[in-house]
C-alpha cells in the first residue's frame, strides 16, 4: 500500500494498526497544539503558560505510549489511557485558553470517538464520564463563580452533543455489525452449499466412472464435455493409437452387417443433427474377437429456460446379448428347418392313409383310424404353421424379410380377410362389422399382408368373449392407408401393450386361458409392417377392449417403384 493511500485509510478509520494510530493521534495532537499555541502567544500569562505546560505533558505521555506500541497497534489497556490522557489534555487546554479557547474544548470528540469505535457502550459512558470530569466541571467551577441554570446549560452542550454522537455511532456500529453477521452467515451458508455441490459432484463422477455403460456428453455445439472410463475404452477400441487415419471418418465403426458405417449415420452425428434414438446398433472397434456390438440411445438436456444444454450419448457393450440371442435364434432356426421335411412327410402320409382307408373292410375301425388322421392332420399343419412364422420371424430378425411389392387395395383385402373368418366368428357369437371405405393402392407383399390381417384378425376373435363387437375399418389418411381392427374384448394393461410386439410374449391372461398361441403372431406382424415402411400401433385398457392400426405409406421410402422384390 503506498504512504499516501495508509494514511487516507488512517484517517477514515479504516485499519487500527501502530501505523494508523500514530497517523490519528498526530493528527489530532496538531489539530489541539495549534490553536493553543497561537491563543496563547496573543495573550501571554503565567496561568495559561503553566496550563499549556500541563497539557503538552499529558500529550507528549500519550503520543510516547502511543510510539511504544507493538507493529499490530497499542494493547487494550493502552487504548484506554491514550484517549482518556487526550481528553484530560482537552481540559486543561481549555481551561488555560480562556476565555478565547471555548471552542478547543470539541476537538475532545476525536478522543472520544475513538473510545466508542473501541469499547462501544462502555467507551461511550467513560467518554461522557471523562468530559464531564475534566472540561465541564473544572469549567464550572473556574468560569462559573455564581452557578446559574443558564451557565449549567452551556457546559453541558458538550456531554449531551457526546452522548447524542455516541448513540448514532452506536446504532451505526450496531447495523454494521447485523449486516456483518449477515453476511458471515450467507458466507458459511454459501460455503455449505459449495461444499454440498462438490461432494454430490464427485459422488456423479464415482458413479458415472463406475458405470459399465458408456456415457459421453456433448455441449449444444457437439464439443465433448463429459466422457466416463467405459466410453474411453470403446473410443479407443474405435480410435487405437495405431490408426493410420486419426479422423473421424477413419474411425473403425460398423454396421450390423460389417460394412463401414459413414460419419453422418454414426450415432454422435445424428444426435448432433438433432436427432433423439433408442438402441442404434453398431460394431465398434477392427474386426475381431475384439470388436464389440454397441447399442446407443441418445437424449437430449435442457436448461432451465428449456433451451438445449448438452446432448447425452449411453453406449451399451450388448456383444454378450447379440451373441447369445444369434445362437438361440439359431437354433430355433436349425431345429424348424429340421422340422419342415419330417412335417411335410406327416401331412402327405396322413393324406396317403386317408386315402388307403377304403381298403378297411370294419366300417368302425374305418371311421376310428378316419378320426384320428384328421387329428393328426391338424396338429401337423399347427406345427408347420408355427414352423413357417418360426423361419419367418428368424429371417426378420437378420432383415431377410424378402417382399414381392405390388399395388395392393388394403379395403379390398380387408374384406376378402373377414369374410374368410365369417364361419368361426358365427361358431363363437361374435359380430365382425366392417368400416371399409376405397383407398388408393399401396405397394405391399399380398401374402405378408394377408399374414397381417389374419393375425389381427384372428387376435381379435380369439381373444373377444361370445357376444363380443369387432369392426374392421379401412381410410385413407395424409399419412397413408390406415386399417383398424377394433374389438371390446378384454383389453390389455399399459404395460403388456408395450410389449406384444417382443417375440414369444404373451399376456398373463392369455398364458392362463385355454387359448393357444406361441406369441410369435404380432411380432411377425410388426416386422412385415416395419419392412414396409409403415407403422403399428395399439391402444388398450383392461377391461375396455383393443384397437390394432396398421399404417402403410402409398410409396415406400427409398423405393421410386411401385412394385418389385425388396429384402429388408
Ligand atoms: P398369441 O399367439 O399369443 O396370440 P400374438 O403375438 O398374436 O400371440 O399376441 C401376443 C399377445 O398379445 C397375446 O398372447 C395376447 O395376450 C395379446 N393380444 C393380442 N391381441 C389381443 C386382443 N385383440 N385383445 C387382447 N389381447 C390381445
Amino acid at each position: 500500500m503506498s504512504r499516501l493511500k495508509m494514511i487516507v485509510a488512517a484517517l477514515l478509520y479504516l485499519s487500527s494498526d501502530k501505523t494508523a494510530v500514530v497517523v490519528q493521534h498526530a493528527t489530532f495532537v496538531g489539530a489541539l497544539v495549534a490553536p493553543v499555541v497561537v491563543l496563547v502567544a496573543a495573550r501571554p500569562s503565567g496561568p495559561a503558560l503553566v496550563g499549556s505546560a500541563l497539557g503538552v505533558l499529558l500529550l507528549a505521555v500519550a503520543t510516547v505510549l502511543v510510539l511504544m506500541s507493538p507493529k499490530e497497534g497499542p494493547s487494550r489497556l493502552m487504548w484506554w489511557v491514550v484517549p482518556t490522557l487526550n481528553i484530560m489534555a482537552c481540559g486543561v487546554f481549555r481551561v488555560a485558553t480562556a476565555p478565547g479557547g471555548a471552542l478547543i474544548s470539541s476537538l475532545v470528540l476525536v478522543p472520544a470517538l475513538w473510545l466508542v469505535l473501541r469499547f462501544r457502550g462502555r467507551g461511550a459512558g467513560a467518554a461522557v464520564l471523562l468530559v464531564l470530569l475534566t472540561i465541564t466541571a473544572p469549567s464550572l467551577v473556574v468560569f462559573e463563580t455564581h452557578l446559574s441554570l443558564a451557565g449549567v446549560a452551556r457546559y453541558l452542550i458538550l456531554p449531551v452533543t457526546m452522548v447524542l454522537l455516541a448513540l448514532a455511532v452506536l446504532g451505526i456500529l450496531q447495523r454494521q455489525d447485523a449486516a456483518f453477521a449477515q453476511s458471515q452467515e450467507s458466507l458459511v451458508r454459501q460455503r455449505e452449499a459449495a461444499r454440498e455441490l462438490a461432494r454430490s459432484d464427485d459422488r456423479l463422477r464415482g458413479v458415472l466412472e463406475n458405470l459399465n455403460v458408456g456415457v459421453l456428453v456433448m455441449d449444444a455445439q457437439g464439443n465433448d464435455v463429459m466422457t466416463n472410463h467405459t466410453q474411453r475404452e470403446l473410443h479407443s477400441l474405435v480410435s487405437p493409437p495405431d490408426n493410420s487415419d486419426p479422423t473421424e471418418s477413419g474411425h473403425l465403426v460398423f454396421r450390423l452387417d460389417g460394412s463401414c458405417m459413414p460419419p453422418e449415420e454414426r450415432p454422435a452425428a445424428r444426435a448432433n443433427a438433432g436427432e433423439t434414438f433408442d438402441n442404434v446398433m453398431f460394431r465398434a472397434g477392427a474386426p475381431g474377437p475384439e470388436q464389440r456390438v454397441v447399442s446407443c440411445t441418445a437424449r437430449f438436456i435442457a436448461d432451465q429456460e428449456g433451451s438445449l444444454d448438452s446432448i447425452l450419448l449411453m453406449f451399451r457393450d450388448v456383444t454378450i446379448d447379440t451373441n447369445l440371442l444369434r445362437a438361440q435364434q439359431d437354433v430355433i432356426a436349425n431345429v424348424s428347418h429340421e422340422m419342415r421335411t419330417p412335417l411335410t412327410s406327416i401331412v402327405g402320409f396322413t393324406d396317403f392313409a386317408a386315402d388307403s382307408l377304403e381298403q378297411l373292410e370294419d366300417t368302425q375301425a374305418r371311421s376310428d383310424v378316419a378320426e384320428y388322421l384328421t387329428v393328426i392332420r391338424r396338429g401337423a399343419e399347427k406345427l408347420s404353421a408355427l414352423v413357417e412364422d418360426l423361419l419367418l420371424q428368424q429371417q426378420a430378425a437378420l432383415g431377410k424379410l424378402a417382399l414381392n411389392l405390388e399395388p395392393l387395395d388394403l379395403s379390398n383385402l380387408a374384406q376378402e380377410c373377414v369374410e374368410g373368418f365369417r364361419p368361426l366368428a358365427q361358431e363363437r357369437g361374435i359380430t365382425v362389422d366392417l368400416d371399409l371405405n376405397a383407398m388408393p393402392n399401396v405397394p405391399a407383399d399380398c401374402q405378408r399382408m394377408i399374414q397381417v390381417l389374419d393375425n389381427l384378425v384372428g387376435n381379435a376373435l380369439k381373444y373377444t368373449q361370445r357376444g363380443g363387437r369387432v369392426l374392421v375399418a379401412a381410410e385413407t389418411t395424409a399419412q397413408g392407408a390406415l386399417l383398424q381392427v377394433s374389438d371390446n374384448g378384454p383389453g390389455m394393461t399399459r404395460d403388456e401393450t408395450s410389449r406384444i410386439f417382443t417375440p414369444f410374449y404373451r399376456a398373463v391372461s392369455a398364458r392362463r386361458s385355454e387359448k393357444g398361441g406361441a406369441g410369435l403372431g404380432l411380432a411377425l406382424t410388426k416386422s412385415i409392417v416395419d419392412a414396409h415402411g409403415g407403422d403399428i400401433r395399439v391402444t388398450s385398457a383392461l377391461g375396455g377392449g383393443s384397437t390394432f392400426s396398421v399404417l402403410l405409406p402409398f410409396a415406400i421410402p427409398g423405393k421410386d417403384h411401385e412394385s418389385g422384390e425388396r429384402t429388408l
